[in-house]
């Protein structure tokens, strides 16, 4: 990039504000990771009180939130996934919250969300695409039979449905297939939009992080306390965290 180019893009980049950006937008779509629920106190992955970087026994937090371990040891799985992964008590914060009014403005295109918490659902959003699930849906494996979150939260070892088949969190695991009909929706709700905003996420888990390349539209702005792959492309950087920049803006 020539010195000018690069000096006409920083300029943009220092011009525009995310409210000047939402006013003139008819259609968002908002793709978020872990970093949106951290201030509801749920740990991501990769920051540095993330759950790669606390301890985990022998194996990875990777390693353990895999279909191979699940059906390998499915005890040492959900021991993991009860302690790490739940966090009944945790609440909408106003990142959520603000997207909810965005969606009531009838200015939101998706909620693209790769969280598995239920919190945007918890918000009341409806428009949200669970790329990787919701701990709140378990399922038998066995029957069929549907459980929230108390059943696999309460249980001692593997959670079993009444007719002794294995409930299983109906979260994506790594090895695991994206929902077809969410994948398509996410998808359509991102190429639809006018303006995309990106917050709280790594950019490093596919196949999610590429649905970005959907986007038609002009404008992105990142949100993240961290450099992210998209800033390059970005309208608007803001190293910040998503709650409190998101309770910032007016929706008229
Ligand atoms: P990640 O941990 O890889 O990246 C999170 C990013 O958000 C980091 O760049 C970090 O700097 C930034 N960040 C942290 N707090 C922030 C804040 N308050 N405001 C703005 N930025 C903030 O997370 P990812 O990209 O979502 O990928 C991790 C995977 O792990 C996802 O697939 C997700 O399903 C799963 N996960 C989900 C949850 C959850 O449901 N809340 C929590 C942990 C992990």
């Amino acid at each position: 990039m020539s010195a000018e180019s690069f000096a006409r893009r920083h300029e943009k980049k220092r011009e525009i504000s995310l409210q000047a950006l939402i006013d003139r937008a008819q259609r968002i779509a908002f793709f978020g990771g872990a970093g949106v629920s951290t201030e509801s106190g749920i740990p991501d992955f990769r920051s540095a009180e993330g759950l790669i970087n606390k301890e985990s026994g022998k194996y990875s937090p990777e390693t353990i939130l895999s279909s191979l371990f699940f059906c390998l040891y499915p005890e040492e799985f959900f021991d993991y996934y009860r302690s790490h992964l739940l966090y009944p008590a945790a609440k909408p914060n106003n990142a959520h919250i603000k997207l909810c009014e965005i969606e009531r403005a009838g200015k939101l295109s998706g909620i693209i969300t790769q969280n598995i918490d239920g919190l945007h659902r918890a918000a009341g959003s409806k428009r949200v695409f669970e790329l990787h699930g919701n701990v709140n849906e378990n399922v038998c494996v066995k029957c069929g039979k549907r459980y929230g979150m108390d059943a696999v939260l309460s249980a001692k070892g593997i959670p079993r449905c009444e007719c002794s088949g294995v409930i299983k969190p109906e979260v994506v695991l790594y090895g695991e297939k994206l929902d077809e009909y969410v994948m398509r929706g996410a998808k359509r709700a991102i190429a639809d939009a006018d303006l995309l905003i990106i917050a709280g996420t790594s950019l490093s888990v596919e196949p999610a992080a590429s649905f970005i390349s959907c986007y038609n539209g002009r404008d992105i702005v990142v949100i993240n306390r961290e450099k992210t792959p998209a800033d390059e492309k970005a309208t608007l950087v803001i190293r910040g965290s998503a709650a409190e920049v998101m309770s910032g803006i007016h929706i008229g």
